[in-house]
């Protein structure tokens, strides 16, 4: 009996510990990214009822749902880019478990995005938070805390402009900084994609899907509940189901963490 797992459930039981659900509802209303009309587009969520305690189904109820593997809360396989579809093991079904799970990194640069919603994080601005918190371990997931996933109204959640959408991510530097230098599962973002709104301008387009899933590394998007984690300390579970040579899905992301507040 492992007395670090009889100690995490005791804690769980008296509340010193508690588990934070950082995802989104799932439903037709829920937000999709837009790309440019001559790309291929990712439908939303659709849902029809198969049976409801009717003649269909006299004693169950249970619905069919169509979406795109990127809807909502989502996993960013790295096969979900061509700089990653070489790698071993980079589809939902071939991705080891043990790699759904790491200490999670919360950078809060809120008051940064309230000025700014095109913020985008920057090497040096990591190696503060790191001289403030630690070092950022290898197999974390690094969180990045904009408060956007308070956007409710999905406007102004995806935030789209006549240049473009305009919403806060990475530079490249960051990204490579964190896939590289500092070994992350991935990181986490609470926007529609874990690329800026304005990326498919940048060079190259989408350089944080374009670096991390080419080093391998995960994405999350659509995440919230953020501002409930501790900058370190708390660990998240962000596991996608098992699709068949899949590229994301939709996912349940928990956080176990100390109860504070
Ligand atoms: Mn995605």
């Amino acid at each position: 009996m492992s007395n670090v797992l009889t100690q995490l459930i005791a804690e769980l039981v008296d509340g010193r510990l508690q588990v934070v659900d950082l995802t989104q509802p799932l439903g037709p209303a829920t937000p999709v990214i837009g790309l440019p009309p001559i790309f291929a587009s990712s439908p939303g969520l659709s849902m029809e009822v198969i049976s409801r305690y009717d003649e269909r189904g006299p004693g169950w109820y249970w619905n069919k749902i169509e979406l795109g593997e990127h809807t909502g809360t989502h996993f960013d396989a790295p096969v979900h880019w061509i700089t990653g579809k070489d790698i071993p093991d980079n589809r939902c079904d071939t991705i080891p478990a043990r790699r759904f799970v790491g200490p999670a990194c919360v950078i809060d640069v809120t008051q940064e995005v309230a000025t700014n919603p095109d913020f985008l994080l920057t090497p040096e601005y990591i190696q503060a938070w790191e001289a403030q918190y630690g070092r950022i371990p290898v197999g974390a997931w690094v969180l990045l805390r904009t408060d956007w996933s308070k956007r409710s109204d999905p406007e102004t959640f995806l935030n789209v402009g006549p240049d473009g959408a305009h919403s806060p991510g990475f530079h490249q530097s960051a990204s490579a900084f964190l896939a590289h230098e500092r070994d992350v599962l991935g990181v986490g973002v609470e926007t529609v994609g874990t690329d800026a709104g304005q990326a498919g301008t940048f060079d190259p387009p989408f350089p944080n899907h374009t670096t991390m899933h080419g080093a391998g590394k995960f994405g999350l998007a659509s995440l919230c509940n953020l501002d409930q984690l501790p900058p370190t300390g708390a660990v998240v579970i962000a596991a996608p189901l098992k699709i068949v040579d899949g590229s994301g899905s939709p996912l349940r992301v928990l956080a176990i963490t100390q109860h504070h507040r």
